[in-house]
This record gives structure tokens, C-alpha cells and sequence, in this order.
């Protein structure tokens, strides 16, 4: 199961080991291709049904140390779901 937050412009954001990554294109196929949310950073992920499916996540800064907990109390539990009910909505 992923883990999504929506940002306060209305995109939505995977986490990933406590990194943020935004959407940056989808496939024919259904997978979802997102980069790291840092535009320096050249880490990538790739997830298909509610499953990361590639992972190159080597990023080249730190995590910033609580950021998810601030995400996750700021757009509160009722937000989380899966992906599919997310684009539905
Ligand atoms: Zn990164």
C-alpha cells in the first residue's frame, strides 16, 4: 500500500522511506512514473497498482526530519487513501 499526501496547491505526493515525491507522468500501461519532490535530486519511482514497482532512489540531500509527520497531521487521516480512490474523487 502507498502512502499519498496532497500538497497545499493540490498535488499529490508519494511517500517513499519518509522522502516526497511528486507525480511526473503516467503510462500507457498504468504505471505511474514519480521524481523526488527536491528538483536537484535525480531520485525516481515507479508504482502500478498501489505498488512501488522501480526504484532508483538515491537522493542526494537528506530527509528533512519530520517532515512526513507535519504532512500526515496537516492534511489529516481522513485524506489517506489508495491511489485509485484518490483519482476518482
Ligand atoms: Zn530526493
Amino acid at each position: 500500500m502507498l502512502e499519498f499526501v496532497t500538497s497545499h496547491t493540490g498535488n499529490l505526493k508519494l511517500i517513499v522511506q519518509g522522502y516526497f515525491f511528486t507525480k511526473h507522468s503516467e503510462n500507457n500501461d498504468g504505471k505511474i512514473l514519480w521524481s523526488c519532490e527536491k528538483r536537484t535530486c535525480t531520485a525516481r519511482v515507479h508504482s502500478k497498482d498501489d505498488e512501488i514497482v522501480h526504484e532508483a532512489a538515491t537522493h542526494n540531500h537528506m530527509l528533512t526530519p519530520g517532515q512526513v509527520e507535519v504532512e500526515r497531521a496537516r492534511v489529516g487521516l481522513k485524506h489517506y487513501c489508495c491511489l485509485n480512490s484518490l483519482f476518482i474523487s
